[in-house]
């Protein structure tokens, strides 16, 4: 015990926040250095509760398959494919280390976690088509996308997806691609299954209902983290070597305290979210694909709506959304005084530039909020022409944290994507923003380990150990068709997923 009455305790490696984000990177150096002590904390009384629950996230394996925020019309009129080869290669990184998982029988049950489902992107209007067919010519060309198929003949779209045909005009010009590739992943089973199995290895420590309040850097570059026990009331003082902030909304705030310089000026935009729940089982059962659509002019990329066979629970579902909103909450489980007590003098500036560039934004999310029951019904049926209001129920989705970012022209930016901050001797290490989120958890945590184990990752041990993990490591899919078709095959095969041959 210190003089302030704190139990003091030493551990290699603190994780804050019992998400995806962490539950990869815990596993991923357990795996590299099996004798590394890891205590990890978690406010809640389970594991992945806020958006890695299955019920909070849309569930896609983001292979840039269905998403056409990823694909953006540059103003030649061609198709920037950059961002979308990216994020299917890490998905591609996702799949490797899942398998691996597997192999070893760290994980067992592939079925609980990932199913193949068709990804899909749908579009109406002469514009709209003439851009998809763009997009699905530029994506073809490319090994990753191989498999798309596209289509505007209405019988071939309404074998697709009979409940968006039906009732629709049968004069409106649709379009439609492909790719039997696509996946629904359980990030909540995964991350639960992670966490049961890092819990009983040793040197491992997960402990439920435990905050992180503060954090500071000592004089021999150690990390004392202060961590309340909620139930009992204890405050308990820990000195770790490495700390990483995984607590998803709440990391922000947790970033401030640390106090590390990387971390000034960045601010947090939260974004909140809702879904439209079918309750029928009839028209749950018509639908088997995920239907991704265009954002709304002005919308930000987290709003495309989509309708989406989901698998939760061993249970069929079918959820159409997200319809986006405004709150001031960094978590689902958190606080209306999150985004004003997140404002400090240091991105006071940069907060309120970016706000003042995003007030349209603003202005949409809280009309989203404003939605009545009718204005949601009208907005499912640009999707589903026949749906009726007595089949769906409202349910609340994740809160995402938006990154705002300090820029030296513009004064702040508000960023979609995810940032990892981290300090110049690696001792620390944040993970802000939401967006592609957790299907590329895994070359997130392996491009966090090179910032922050940089000595040992160069050791051959590591270096081995990490090509076991993803056979792809070091090199770029997107590069190497010969490679990422063998690799796809083999994860497919090991995942138990639609196997890219049989296509
Ligand atoms: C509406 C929505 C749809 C999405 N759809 C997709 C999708 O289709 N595909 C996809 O790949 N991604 C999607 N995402 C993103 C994805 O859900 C996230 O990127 C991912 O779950 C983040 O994981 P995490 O571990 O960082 O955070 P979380 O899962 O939020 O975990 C953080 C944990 O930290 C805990 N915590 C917070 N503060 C503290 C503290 N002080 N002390 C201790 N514990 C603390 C929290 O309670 C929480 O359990 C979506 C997100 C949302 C909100």
């Amino acid at each position: 015990m210190d003089q302030s009455g704190n139990i003091s305790e030493n551990t290699d490696v603190i994780l804050i926040g019992a998400g995806i984000m962490s539950a990869t990177l815990g596993v991923m150096l357990k795996e590299l250095e099996p004798n590394l002590t890891i205590k990890i904390f978690e406010r809640l009384d389970g594991a992945a509760a806020e958006s890695s629950d299955a019920w909070n996230n849309a569930g896609t394996g983001h292979s840039a398959f269905c998403e056409l925020n990823y694909t953006p019309e540059l103003p030649d009129g061609s198709i920037e494919t950059v961002k979308a080869v990216k994020i299917a290669e890490s998905f591609e990184e996702s799949k490797q280390f899942w398998s691996f998982l597997l192999q070893q029988q760290f994980l067992s049950d592939a079925p609980n976690f990932i199913k193949s489902i068709p990804h899909m992107s749908f579009v109406w209007g002469e514009k709209n088509v003439e851009y998809l067919r763009k997009r699905y010519e530029a994506l073809k060309k490319h090994h990753l996308f191989k498999e798309m198929v596209y289509s505007e003949d209405k019988k071939q779209l309404a074998e697709w997806m009979p409940l968006v045909m039906d009732g629709r005009d049968p004069n409106e010009k649709v379009a439609a691609t492909r790719m039997e590739l696509g996946t629904d992943v359980n990030f909540g089973a995964l991350t639960k299954a992670m966490f049961a199995k890092l819990n009983t290895t040793d040197g491992v420590d997960l402990e439920y209902g435990h905050e992180i309040r503060d954090l500071e850097q000592n004089k021999d570059a150690l990390w004392t983290v202060k961590v309340k026990n909620l139930g009992t009331g204890e405050n308990r003082k820990l000195t770790a070597k490495f700390v990483f902030i995984g607590a998803g909304g709440g990391s922000l705030p947790l970033l401030e305290k640390s106090n590390i310089k990387e971390g000034k000026g960045f601010g947090g935009f939260p974004v909140s979210g809702q879904w439209l729940r079918c309750i029928n089982p009839a028209v749950i059962k018509r639908h088997q694909a995920k239907v991704y659509g265009k954002a709304a002019v002005g919308s930000p990329p987290m709003s495309v709506p989509h309708l989406d066979t989901r698998m939760i629970e061993g249970k069929r579902e079918l959820l159409f959304g997200p319809y986006a909103g405004f709150s001031t909450k960094f978590l689902k489980n958190g606080s209306y005084m999150d985004l004003p007590l997140s404002i400090k003098p240091d991105n006071i500036f940069p907060m309120m530039s970016a706000g003042i560039k995003n007030i349209p934004l603003t202005k949409y999310l809280i009309d989203q909020v404003r939605q009545s029951p009718e204005d949601r019904l009208n907005a499912l049926k640009e999707y589903l022409p026949t749906a009726r209001m007595e089949d769906w129920e409202l349910e609340t989705a994740g809160q995402r944290v938006q990154v705002i970012k300090k820029d030296p022209v513009k004064g702040g930016v508000l960023e979609f994507g995810t940032e990892v901050v981290s300090a110049a001797d690696g001792s620390i290490a944040a993970l802000l923003g939401a967006s592609p989120g957790a299907s590329t958890a895994v070359s997130i945590m392996v491009d966090l380990i090179g910032r922050c184990f940089k000595t040992q990752m160069q050791s051959a041990a590591w270096q081995s150990k990490m090509k076991e993990m993803m056979p792809s490591y070091g090199k770029k899919l997107g590069k190497e068709p010969e490679l990422a078709g063998k690799i796809r095959e083999e994860t497919s095969k090991v995942l138990g997923l639609v196997v890219p041959e049989t296509v």
